[in-house]
């Protein structure tokens, strides 16, 4: 049986799709590079932006009317099926927390039938991690979140927060570096939230991997700006561990109070500046990356200047700036569009 896998969207969905390939591997299952040639392809999806969206369903589309066998997992497997049947009904689904049972199921895809699991309960997928001897490792470290974004549809797709314990993130992130890699991505939808549910939190975590021996380096992934006042002043400490990188991404998403409100984010921008500068003053030479969504519901030239103005304050080093997208299951796409 040999395999193709697809991945779209974020550093966590890339840190699955590593699982899946581990899944695969103890099964001995092959993945092959050629999409052409395989019994089964894996489509691991993202349905943070319309656009991409769009070009997954046109593509599920074409595979189906070629009679390609198609597992879809990831983010849109739970948060729309419904849309995958419409486009390619022939495609099987699994939900992410369900792809351990993907090497059982194959054989029966393979045979053309098909096979829908979309319920979606919490498990510590980081249990199933392989280390795949890649120079980088992306480690998931939980699932969901503990906010509630007006213009997110992740939310929908992974649910409420469930942090994957200490110890299996360690053991993972150990198992790594023993098969070579150099560089560990710890990978969620919001890093900052991490074991806020379990009684531990981010930088507690970031100690814990402080104490595992080697050259290696680690890089923290995306953190809600909305979480950081629990735990800043021990996240600044654990970065004296050089093998962290200085490098920390801290959304903003917008410059003006009302809009913030409106996006049902939790801080404000004055929160915000007061936290950038803590950490700039903790952490030498931090590179700092934010991003902003432009032309929220209800958003004024007058917000947009306060937008304009906070980056000209802050110089965020990297800004990932991109236009508002309504999305079906996100309640800011009720509100008036621009
Ligand atoms: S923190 Fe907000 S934007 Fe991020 S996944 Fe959660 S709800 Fe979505």
């Amino acid at each position: 049986m040999q395999t193709y896998i697809k991945t779209y969207g974020c550093t966590l969905n890339q840190a699955d799709s590593d699982i899946i390939v581990g899944i695969l591997n103890d099964a001995g299952i092959k993945q092959s590079h050629d999409e052409d040639n395989v019994d089964v392809i894996i489509m691991n999806t993202c349905t943070v932006k319309g656009v991409t969206e769009r070009k997954i369903l046109e593509k599920l589309s074409r595979m189906d009317g070629n009679g390609k066998k198609v597992i879809v997992t990831g983010c849109m497997a739970s948060a729309n099926p419904d849309l995958i049947t419409k486009y390619a009904p022939n495609a099987s689904i699994v939900t992410m927390p369900n792809v351990a049972r993907i090497p059982s199921i194959l054989d029966y895809i393979g045979s053309g039938k098909r096979y829908v699991i979309d319920k979606y309960d919490a498990v510590d997928r980081v249990a199933g991690f392989r280390p795949t001897g890649f120079t980088i490792a992306k480690i998931p470290i939980s699932d969901g979140c503990l906010s509630s974004c007006s213009f997110c549809e992740t939310k929908f797709a992974r649910g409420r927060l469930n942090s994957f314990s200490e110890e299996l993130i360690i053991n993972a992130i150990k198992y790594s570096i023993k098969s070579g890699s150099k560089e560990i991505q710890i990978a969620s939808q919001d890093t900052g939230a991490y074991g806020l549910d379990k009684g531990t939190n981010i930088a507690k975590l970031m100690h814990k991997i402080s104490r595992i021996n080697g050259d290696f380096m680690v890089r923290v992934g995306m953190l809600n700006p909305e979480h950081l006042d629990k735990y800043i002043t021990d996240m600044i400490a654990a970065f004296d561990d050089r093998r962290f990188y200085r490098f920390v991404h801290l959304p903003v998403q917008s410059g003006s109070n009302r809009i913030l409100k409106s996006m049902r984010r939790n801080y404000t921008v004055e929160g915000f500046a007061d936290i950038v500068r803590e950490l700039r003053a903790g952490i030498k030479g931090l590179s700092l990356e934010t991003d902003i969504i432009v032309g929220f519901p209800g958003e004024t030239e007058t917000d947009l200047e306060a937008t304009i103005n906070l980056m000209n304050d802050i110089k965020p080093d990297v800004t990932n700036i991109s236009r508002f997208a309504a999305r079906p299951h996100a309640s800011a796409s009720r509100l008036e569009q621009i």
